[in-house]
């Protein structure tokens, strides 16, 4: 019987950046993966796929819709939507056999197949062809991630009612599709299919987009979305959809009460949200009972039962790949003896749509519900030289920062390329930066970056672009 230091079930940004932190600590280290590849829903049906098709129907768009012929360049695009989806799939293939790479060469064992708990310190892998291998490990640390929540009423078949798989995958552009929820995965999809034709009309439960996001930041994409051609519905909630060969009828009823109507599209993509994925882990032979949610509750990511760790999607916190990432990375650490920590206020959660949206830290929403005195900077892209000479200016940089000490506390920015330079407010951050610090730091001239420094000269008055 194997025996091993570390036993990680799920092979995804949590497992494996999780793995390669215990093989450069020393642990003897094994990942189970049941879906034949690496990576997990990140890698294989989530931010990469969406982003290859992003940054695709983005360069389609602009050739299509005048941006080209504004620079000077005359071409006549034509969509090969076979191969869009070709070179997203060439793109994954590629990162997840890199992650594979990444395993060996922190001395690794990747073993493909369903793992199960099966009593402290023992998890057993079933392999596709149904045989079982029993691995003995002083820890095991739960990476399982999450799956789509389903919407009662609405069966998704993939085919006319698809969910974020679905939707990465479509055959066709539809005529129209009609996205519920306006969350992250429905602004973005919703993006890539708009651009390549789509009418697309996003349906939300609640009265805005976006939430848990400044709302201010919220309320200004919501007008460029709606400039370049989404419809909202907000306030609807949907309670039954009918799918025929080609088509989809929906109900949807105003949230606040009134008449149903009925809306038809080609497609329909479910987006309102995802759960923690635990089926089939044997969690009750070690005593965890996950919540009503389905997440695993852990502390400092040590579970209820002893030698058992869980990261990521599975348990508490924002379901974002770079979090489960920092979790597996002090998760691991912590199991070396080591001290592991994450810094649940530093964040970073961006929207890779056109234009971008990022956020770290405290909203103005946060602040003023706690009470916290607060000053704020804001610039906007359209006085940014780097961005008017792009024609890229919808959007503006918010720095908020302490009234007294003027220590950072959040910066939220809609525009061109911000999901990139949020990054310098999580470092100023991390440091217990002050907008001063931003202010008085010297940034590269023509960026875009300028923006978030004269945001940041604006917490003290001192802008000077605008
Ligand atoms: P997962 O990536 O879900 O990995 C879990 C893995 O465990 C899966 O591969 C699963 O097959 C495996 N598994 C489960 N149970 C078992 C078992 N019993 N035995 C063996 N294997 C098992 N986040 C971002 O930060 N940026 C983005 O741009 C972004 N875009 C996204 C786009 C889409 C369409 C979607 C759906 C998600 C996106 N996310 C994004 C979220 C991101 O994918 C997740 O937060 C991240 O993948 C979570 O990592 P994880 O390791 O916790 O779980
Ligand atoms: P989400 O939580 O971002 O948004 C779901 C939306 O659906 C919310 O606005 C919610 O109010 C709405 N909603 C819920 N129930 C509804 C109903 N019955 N009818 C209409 N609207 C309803 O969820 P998501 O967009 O499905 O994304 C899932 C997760 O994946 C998120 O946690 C997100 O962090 C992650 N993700 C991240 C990225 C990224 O970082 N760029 C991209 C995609 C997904």
């Amino acid at each position: 019987m194997a025996q091993y230091d570390v036993v990680i079930i799920g092979g995804g940004p949590g497992g494996y950046n999780g793995a390669i932190r215990a093989g450069q600590l020393g642990l003897k280290t094994a990942i189970v993966e049941g879906r034949g590849k690496l990576g997990g829903t990140c890698l294989n049906v989530g931010c990469m796929p969406s982003k290859a098709l992003l940054h695709a129907s983005e360069l389609y768009e602009a050739a299509t819709g005048g941006e080209f012929a504004k620079l000077g360049i005359e071409v006549k695009p034509k969509l090969n939507l076979v191969q869009m989806m070709a070179q997203k799939a060439e793109s994954v293939e590629a990162l997840t056999k890199g992650v594979e790479f990444l395993m060996k060469k922190n001395k690794v064992d990747y073993i493909k197949g369903w793992g199960r708990i099966d009593g402290p310190g023992k998890v057993v892998v079933k392999a596709e062809d149904g045989s079982e291998t029993v691995l003995e490990t002083k820890n095991i640390v739960i990476a399982t991630g999450s799956e789509p929540t389903p919407l009662p009423g609405v069966t998704i078949d993939n085919k006319r009612v698809v969910d974020s798989t679905g939707a990465l995958s479509l055959p066709e552009v539809p005529k129209s599709l009609i996205v519920i929820g306006a969350g992250v995965i429905g602004l973005e999809l919703g993006s890539v299919w708009k651009r390549l034709g789509a009418e697309v009309t996003v349906v939300e439960f609640l009265d805005r987009i976006l939430p848990g996001t400044d709302t201010e930041v919220a309320n200004a994409f919501q007008k460029i979305l709606a400039k370049q051609g989404f419809k909202f519905k907000l306030g609807a909630k949907v309670t039954s959809a009918t799918a025929s060969a080609k088509q989809v009828e929906l109900t949807v009823e105003p949230v606040a009460g009134g008449a149903a109507e009925t809306l038809q599209a080609d497609y329909v993509l479910v987006a309102i949200g995802r759960r923690p994925f635990t089926e089939g882990l044997g969690l009750e032979s070690v005593g965890i009972v996950p919540d009503k949610r389905g997440v695993i509750a852990n502390d400092h990511f040590k579970t209820t039962a002893p030698g058992v760790w869980v990261v990521g999607d599975v348990t508490s916190g924002p379901m974002l790949a770079h979090k489960a990432e920092d979790e597996a990375v002090a998760c691991m650490e912590l199991i070396a003896g080591k001290a592991g920590h994450v810094n649940y206020g530093i964040i970073p959660g961006v929207i890779y749509t056109s234009p971008e949206v990022a956020t770290v830290g405290q909203t103005e929403d946060d602040l003023k519900a706690a009470g916290v005195a607060y000053k704020v900077g804001k610039f906007p892209f359209l006085a940014n030289s780097r961005a008017k000479i792009n024609h890229e200016t919808d959007g503006f940089v918010k720095v908020l920062a302490d009234a007294k000490t003027d220590r950072i506390l959040g910066a939220h920015a809609v525009g061109p390329n911000v999901g990139d330079m949020i990054a310098e407010i999580c470092v100023a951050m991390e440091f217990g930066g002050s907008s001063e610090d931003v202010a008085r730091t010297c940034h590269p001239h023509p960026t875009r970056s300028e923006a978030f420094r004269q945001a940041a000269m604006g917490v003290e008055g001192w802008t000077m672009q605008a």
